[in-house]
């Protein structure tokens, strides 16, 4: 069954005086899915959610959000949808009840369900204990939840979160990733995130978009990412260790090899290679040659491989660049 488009936007621009903050963006975002909005500091990320949620209007280009115009369908579109801003403004004189209370009334959730909204959400962030507490007395963690809470006490469709993980400890992190998992449920919900973590990306992401001067300069799943921008691919060899100089003659003569070092306290080799495609190849000559191959194991690349190297000013990279994004 085809996806349906939950966000469509077309050649959007936004400039700030002589500042291209968003250039020329195609993209489109499915129901269902967590897309990951990645970039260096400025790249233009905020502004996108902004220009998506209609706080600001573009320069030039198209966008449909949940089939509607943010800038002359905002108020429409805000009751279907939900905000985490970078710097969510808590009322920290009131409790985590009294700030999810005021804003179901806000956002004009009928008062029959209000009680029973709030106490679910109290729970399911694990604020119900301390939810008559003042939010100034919170940890920031605390806090945080509770913004996102906040963001869904409407039951919006489609959820921005701009840095929902920024300043957590590590197990917040992971209670705020499996929640974030937890809202897209069965694919009727949709998530766009801007994150600067690259490993919450990888783990949460269905596919990624980065952001590089307000220009896409890369679109895909994590995996196809990797495949396509993280070359070259490293492997690490562990033969009998009286072979390793066999094994190291052998590899020297192939070619698609890039370079090959020997780990000595380990007794293995590493080995750099163009791509995954060189491997068969590569085993098959060492067999062949007698050598006992105990391990050949690739080290899979993370996004982090591929968020710098698309950064980086390799041969090539910007070509793959523009296949993907017109893909
Ligand atoms: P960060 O990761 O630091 O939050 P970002 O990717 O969200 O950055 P934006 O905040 O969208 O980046 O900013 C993109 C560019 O637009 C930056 O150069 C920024 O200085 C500029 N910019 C954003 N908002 C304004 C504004 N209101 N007035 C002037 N310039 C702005």
């Amino acid at each position: 069954m085809p996806q349906q488009s939950v966000i469509a936007v077309e050649n959007l621009t936004r400039r700030f005086g002589d500042t291209v903050a968003v250039d020329d963006l195609s993209l489109n975002v499915d129901q269902g899915e967590i897309l990951g909005y990645l970039g260096h500091n400025g790249a233009g990320k905020t502004t996108t959610v902004r220009l998506l949620n209609g706080v600001l209007a573009p320069h030039h280009g198209t966008i449909s959000v949940l089939g509607l115009d943010p800038l002359h369908d905002g108020v429409a579109l805000r009751r279907r949808t939900g905000v985490l801003t970078e710097t969510p403004s808590l009322d920290e004189r009131l409790s985590a009840r009294e700030n999810l209370t005021l804003y179901a009334e806000m956002y004009c959730v009928p008062g029959s369900q209000v009680r029973e909204r709030v106490q679910t959400l109290l729970e399911t962030f694990e604020l119900a204990d301390r939810a008559h507490e003042r939010v100034g007395g919170y940890s920031r963690g605390m806090k945080q939840r509770l913004a996102i809470a906040r963001a869904l006490i409407h039951e919006p469709e489609l959820l921005f979160l701009d840095e929902p993980t920024s300043g957590l400890d590590p197990v917040a992190t992971r209670q705020m990733q499996d929640l974030i998992r937890d809202f897209v449920g069965r694919g009727e919900r949709t998530v766009f995130l801007c994150t600067h973590n690259l490993t919450e990306a990888q783990r949460l992401c269905d596919r990624v978009c980065v952001l590089e001067r307000g220009r896409l300069v890369a679109m895909g799943a994590p995996r196809e990412l990797a495949e396509a921008f993280a070359a070259p691919l490293r492997l690490d060899l562990e033969v009998s260790p009286g072979h390793l100089n066999l094994a190291h003659e052998t590899l020297a003569r192939m070619p698609g090899i890039e370079s090959i070092e020997l780990v000595e306290s380990e007794a293995v080799l590493t080995i750099t290679v163009t791509g995954r495609e060189a491997i068969p190849a590569l085993n098959a000559a060492l067999v062949q040659a007698g050598a006992a191959v105990y391990r050949l194991v690739p080290h899979e690349p993370t996004l982090e491989d591929v968020y710098f190297r698309l950064h980086q000013d390799q041969p090539g990279v910007a070509e793959q660049r523009q296949r993907m994004v017109e893909a």
